[in-house]
Parts: structure tokens; sequence; C-alpha cells
């Protein structure tokens, strides 16, 4: 632990300038964030004429009809049209609110509410959750209008959209109350550490968040999913007998099998599992259900525990730590730094002693890191469509990764055209959600976290090769 404290407090002897180094932030920043989102711009426009395009690629030629190719083209160009008017417009929101010390208002009024609730300055930790609210509404607001028309004529126009105004509104309504419920203990539980831990911050705040993120993948199926859909257990029948067999089959912990009402919202479609270690939840849409055949859908989840089996949520919950404990690492010189809050339109009395939150705010949430975050997320999706790669491919395999009885052998068979039966699923997804089919490489580095649907086709094509060359391998060295 020593040693730990002693290279953080090396690290901070570095980044000591900031606290006293009268540096432009709001610039930096400003040219950051804009630089950001700039470049996301350029790669819509890069995007934006693929959706011109009159035949799809030559791998999918088969596989699409005309007329749902041409609606996927016309679905991707009125998408890529939204977000680069609503990135640009988010920008320029977030830019003037930056400009005009939005930040250093919403302290203000914090603090003007703590005293007419009868508190003093003293009471940090509720003036930090009334800045958080006051800032999170104030957000909020402009963004309204491009929710708005983002389900209610976008997704509408292509047949999407399933949510009546009512439901719009709950959502919003519950949405907050949750976060509220959720975010205000968090935060005060997070700052309360940050200040009894002192100095030596860094692993108790880390085993904090590990312990609220792991809360969270109880609370998540429990409470908080059932407040905004059904889950019923998934009907008996075909598709529940070859899920439980295929479950039984991994030793995977199954304990309830699902079935969601996403068709309540859109009609896209999807499948996912979740859970403890020792018990796991599998969840599939109804549209999903609706759409694909029973041994199709078996192979969907043959992919989904494809990550379950390689490790791949665990993998990414200790990336996570290692993304929390670099910006913890560096979180402290910005904690102590006057000019870094000054330069945010602060008064001298609050710089000069940094209320723990707004450093936090100004350092991490959008700002500082900003550059930072962009390499993170490029890096995130790359680890990612790897991740599905391996799904995909253990799908493939399945037929070899399950354990192989005298009795279980006739049931294997059935399991080895598992790849033919993902790629047609996938193919059905693709189609009835229509998702892009041409992409851009750069802007697919930057926005996808899974493989474009060409590429997982070619690549389940080339697993099924590989796999036949094994097999034929096999079957002559027992001879
Ligand atoms: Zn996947």
């Amino acid at each position: 632990m020593d040693l730990l404290h002693n290279q953080l407090a090396a690290l901070q002897r570095r980044l000591a300038f900031v606290a006293v180094d009268p540096i432009n932030w709001k610039l930096y920043v400003q040219s950051f964030t804009w630089g950001v989102a700039l470049f996301e711009t350029y790669l819509l426009l890069r995007q934006y004429p693929l959706y011109s395009k009159k035949e799809p690629p030559p791998a999918l030629v088969g596989h699409f009809k005309q007329d749902e190719f041409e609606k996927s083209q016309r679905y991707g160009k009125d998408k890529a049209r939204f977000s680069l008017v609503s990135g640009l417009y988010k920008q320029c929101v977030d830019s003037a609110m930056i400009q005009f010390g939005l930040y250093a208002w919403a302290w203000k009024v914090g603090g003007q509410i703590t005293g007419k609730l009868g508190y003093g300055p003293e009471y940090e930790i509720l003036q930090s959750n009334l800045f958080v609210a006051v800032l999170i509404l104030v957000g909020y607001i402009p963004t309204i209008p491009f929710n708005i028309y983002q389900t209610f004529v976008l997704e509408e126009k292509h047949g999407f959209n399933k949510t009546t105004p009512q439901l719009f509104v709950a959502d919003i309504v519950k949405s907050f109350g949750l976060g509220f419920a959720i975010g205000a203990p968090f935060l005060s539980a997070f700052l309360w550490v940050f200040k009894w831990a002192g100095d030596r911050f860094v692993p108790w705040l880390m085993a904090f968040m590990l312990s609220f993120q792991l809360s969270m993948v109880i609370l998540y199926p429990t409470v908080i999913q059932p407040l905004f859909n059904k889950l019923s257990p998934l009907a008996e029948g075909e598709l529940r007998t070859r899920i439980e067999a295929l479950a039984t089959k991994l030793k995977f912990p199954l304990k309830h099998l699902y079935e969601i009402d996403g068709s309540k919202r859109s009609s896209h479609s999807n499948a996912y599992f979740f859970g403890l270690p020792w018990s796991k939840h599998i969840v599939i849409f109804d549209t999903l259900i609706k759409e694909s055949k029973p041994e199709e859908v078996e192979a969907v989840l043959a992919h989904e525990l494809g990550h379950w089996y390689h490790l791949h949520p665990t993998k990414l919950l200790a990336i996570s730590q290692i993304h929390i404990f670099t910006i913890l690492a560096l979180f402290p010189a910005f904690l102590h730094a006057p000019p870094l809050l000054r330069s945010f339109d602060f008064p001298k009395e609050v710089a000069a002693r940094p209320p723990t939150i707004v450093a936090f705010f100004v350092f991490q949430v959008q700002m500082l890191l900003s550059p930072l975050e962009a390499l993170v997320n490029i890096a995130m999706n790359f680890i990612s469509r790897k991740f599905e790669w391996e799904a995909d491919r253990f799908a493939c395999e399945l037929q070899e990764k399950v354990a192989v009885g005298e009795k279980e052998e006739k049931e294997n068979a059935e399991m080895a055209d598992m790849g033919e039966r993902l790629s047609r699923a996938l193919i059905t997804l693709h189609v009835k959600n229509l998702s892009t089919v041409w992409v851009d490489w750069l802007y697919s580095a930057y926005h996808h976290s899974h493989p474009t649907l060409t590429e997982r086709l070619k690549a389940l094509e080339a697993f099924q090769v590989q796999k036949a060359k094994k097999s034929g391998a096999g079957g002559k060295k027992e001879l």
C-alpha cells in the first residue's frame, strides 16, 4: 500500500503546476470539446455518402431484398442527418454553458437552496447534491425537443416507435426519480468516503465504487428494470427447452429465463444475460422471439453464452477499474487548484477551497479529460469488437465445447450448424432493425462496439471452414 501511495504522491508532484500556473483552462476545454465534436462531424460526413449506394455489399446481396436494403439506407440517412444536427447543437449548448459560467451559477444556486433549508455552507454534501441536481436539470431542458423529435418523428417515420406520449413522459419522470433515489445516496457516500480517507482516498474509493457496481448487478434486474418493463417467465415450449438444455450443457447457472416486453417502446430487438457468478438471468426481447425461429434465437443465446464462457463481463469490469484508478490517481492535483476554478468563473472564496464535487465535475465529467475519454472510447470499442468475434466463434464451435457423453452425442450433432443459424439470426436482426450495411472504417472504429454484419458473416464462414478442416484432420488421426 505504501508503495502505491508513494507512487501516487510522486505523480501529484509532477502535476503540481496545475495548482499555481495561471493556465486558461476554459480555453483548453473549449478547444478540446470542439475538437472532439468536429471530429465526430467529420466522421458523419465520411459515412453519409454511403447511404446513397444503390446495392448492398457483395457478401449481403443474397440476403437483403432490394426494398429492405433501400429502407435501411433511408433510415440510416435520416439518422445520420439527425446526429449531425443534434451533435452540433448539443456542443453549442454545452459550449455556451461553459462560456457563461453555468458551473459557478449552479454552485451558487445550490448554496442558496441549502441556506433556505436552514443549513450553512459547512453542509458541503447537501450543497453538492443540489449542485448536481441543478446541473442535470438545466442540462436536460435543451435536449427535450431533440428527444421528442427522435422518438415521435424519426423512429415513427421508419415504423419503430411504439412509445405513447404518456409512456414517454412517465419514463422521464421515473428516470429522474430513480436517478435521484440512487444518485443522491451514491454521491453523498462518495464524498463522505473521499473526506474520511483524506490523502489515501484512491484505494478506498475504488473499493467503494466496485461495491456499488456489484450492488447494481443485483438491484438492476430486481428493482430497476421492472419499473420500466415487464419481465415474464418465458413460456414453456420449444424455445425454452432449447435454451435450458443449452445452459445445462454449458453448466451456465441459469436462474431465470425471461421474456421482456421491449415491443412496448420500440420494435428493435435483442437478447442479453446478467447476474452474479452463481445466479444468472437471461432476457429475450419479445420482438426477437416473434421475428426469428426458435433454433435461431438459440444461436443468438449461444453467442451470448460465449460472452459468459470467455468471462467478457468480468474482463470489462477489470478494465473499468483501471479506468477509474487512472481518473482518481490524476484527480488530487486538480482538487487543490484555485486557478482551475477561477478560470471557470467561480468566485475567489469558492476557488480558494474548492468543493470536491465541483473540482471533480470540472476535471472529469465532460471537461479536462474529454480528449482522453475519446481515446478510451476507441480502445473500448476495439476490445468489445474482439469480444463479439470471440462469442461468434464460440457459438460456431459449440458442438466441441459441450461435454460429449455417449447419449448426448446425437443431440450435439444437432449443434453442428449453430454458426449457420447464428448467421441467419444476425441477418434477420439486421434486416428488421434496418441496421446500416455500408460502413466507413474510421466511423466504425470510433462508434461501433460490434463488428459490421458483413465482417461477422465473413468471420462466421471462416470459422466454419476451419472447423470443417479440423474435424477432417481429427478424423484422420483416429484412423
Ligand atoms: Zn455479443
